[in-house]
């Protein structure tokens, strides 16, 4: 039997969810999820930051994080045997520990200025050594330590980093990489009022909430010796560390918004992504199952993720790639798996003032799976390709362009199949395409010859689902009448065309 695993996701919500984080939660839930019922994922919402991690930035990761099918065992709104979940809630915890630093003697107030730490600052980079804090009031006895506190003198906790030595991460990725203790320099924990920060809070909710595995983007890599320094301190077990490599773009660059059109999860998701696809597509940026398959269900990710087996290297994101495997995704589900994700995104996702987004309210998910779930490779496609069925019809400038393009030849095809399809008794998909294909035949001509016209003429878009599909949406009458008008207007196009030399 192996022993529990507890990991964790613990993003500060400061707004959107990046690629890169998400990619962190992502290699987290797919290792739990590997060692099933010893699995647990955890998620903690670092809300220390008040201004940033406002109740709608938190609500909002909460949105696109359920999205994103990542489910945690405990955390927001399922609870846990560790709660609260959210690090705004858990001072109680930070001040027992701080006391426990205190009374060990890992902590004590410096009392530095502002002025004589850019002071020492400056000193260093004159000198042009690394900076490290110089620690003056390190070994300052508690009572005037205490005393000069009470007397309101500003200060903050720093931990007693040892000066000799090294510290040594671990690491399942990186292997070992060694901190000379001499060189991190007494950090700062706690503020005046015993606010904690980043490096302290983190590691007395990951010991609190029994983490063995701490899975997160190498920019933390230079954190974890300060965070090995309060385990031991604490006395708690230190986890093991998996640092992940970072998410470039394409281009290599950081991934970012200015730079990138996606640089956050929930661009994807009005974007009209498939939570799938997004995972397969996180899940091989800087991993890879046998450096070949791309298309990984869910289960096949779960049963394959091994984090010894992320790259050192950062890694780079291939947009097309991911669009590729949504459209794989979205073909492989279930008509009713397709119309639930459908339904969710039109409804949750969809800008208002997408394009067509009207033409989405038209037919029910159910028709339109019919139509184009073989076609699309985002559901934001959807409504452009439903958009034929909008009235007042009008055709694009580029279908009419492409239709006029057909000259004499449409003419012939337009007149020839308006006929065929008048002299149909029923309007089903395979009477209507044995009547487009009898017109291939009639005329001696190539189906694409044939069937562009039409398409054109129909739909008025260039961009369509398929024709015998589109012809039965539309109706008979509709049809028809399209069909009629779109010949009439061509074939005068072509009467006025200057006739070529
Ligand atoms: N709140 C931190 C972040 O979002 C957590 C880092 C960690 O996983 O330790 O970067």
């Amino acid at each position: 039997m192996t022993s529990p695993v507890r990991v964790r996701f613990a993003p500060s919500p400061t707004g959107t969810l990046h690629l890169g984080s998400a990619r962190s939660a992502l290699f987290n839930w797919l290792y739990a999820r590997h060692f099933g019922e010893q699995g647990t994922y955890v998620l903690r919402i670092e809300d220390t930051d008040q201004e940033r991690s406002t109740p709608e930035n938190v609500d909002q990761a909460l949105k696109v994080f359920r999205w994103l099918g990542l489910d945690w065992d405990e955390g927001p709104g399922v609870g846990g045997p560790h709660e609260p979940y959210f690090q705004s809630q858990r001072s109680d915890a930070y001040s027992r520990a701080l006391e426990e630093l205190f009374a060990s003697g890992h902590a004590y107030r410096a009392f530095d200025t502002k002025e004589q730490l850019a002071a020492d600052r400056a000193e260093a980079e004159a000198a042009k050594r690394p900076y490290v804090y110089v620690g003056a009031g390190r070994d300052l006895d508690p009572a005037t330590s205490k005393a000069r506190a009470d007397a309101g003198e500003a200060f903050s906790v720093r931990f007693k980093v040892p000066t000799t030595g090294t510290t040594v991460v671990h690491d399942m990725v990186l292997g070992d990489t060694a901190f000379e203790n001499a060189l991190i320099g007494d950090f700062v924990v706690a503020r005046a009022d015993g606010s904690p920060l980043y490096n302290f809070a983190n590691v007395v909710d990951d010991a609190d909430m029994e983490i063995t595995h701490v899975i997160r983007g190498n920019d933390h890599l230079n954190n974890t010796p300060k965070q090995i320094l309060i385990y031991e301190a604490l006395g708690k077990p230190v986890p093991a560390f998996a640092h992940l490599p970072m998410v470039l773009g394409p281009d290599g660059a950081k991934l970012s918004k200015r730079r990138h059109h996606t640089s956050n999860v929930e661009q994807l998701a009005l974007a009209g992504y498939a939570p799938a696809a997004v995972r397969n597509g996180l899940a091989l940026v800087g991993w890879s199952k046998d450096g070949e398959t791309e298309y990984l269900a869910s289960d096949d990710l779960i049963a394959a993720f091994d984090v010894t087996r992320v790259k050192k290297s950062a890694a780079q994101i291939d947009y097309k790639k991911l669009e590729w495997l949504n459209g794989e995704h979205l073909r492989a589900l279930s008509v009713e798996e397709w119309v639930a994700g459908y339904d969710a995104w039109r409804t949750e996702w969809m800008p208002a003032d997408a394009e067509f987004a009207a033409a989405a309210d038209i037919i029910d998910g159910r028709a339109a799976a019919e139509l184009v779930q073989e076609k699309v490779a985002t559901f934001s496609e959807v409504p452009a390709y439903l958009s034929f069925l909008v009235e007042p019809f009008t055709f694009t400038d580029d279908a009419w362009a492409r239709l006029e393009k057909t000259g004499e030849v449409g003419v012939t095809v337009l007149t020839h199949v308006t006929a065929a399809l008048e002299a149909l008794d029923a309007w089903e998909l395979d009477s209507l395409e044995a009547a487009l294909r009898g017109t291939c035949e009639a005329l001696e001509l190539k189906p694409g010859k044939v069937f562009s016209p039409i398409r054109f003429a129909a739909t008025g878009r260039t961009i369509a689902p398929g024709l015998w599909e589109s012809l039965h949406a539309l109706g008979r009458e509709r049809s028809l009448e399209r069909l009629a008008s779109a010949r009439d207007r061509l074939s005068a196009a072509v009467a006025a065309s200057v006739p070529q030399a």
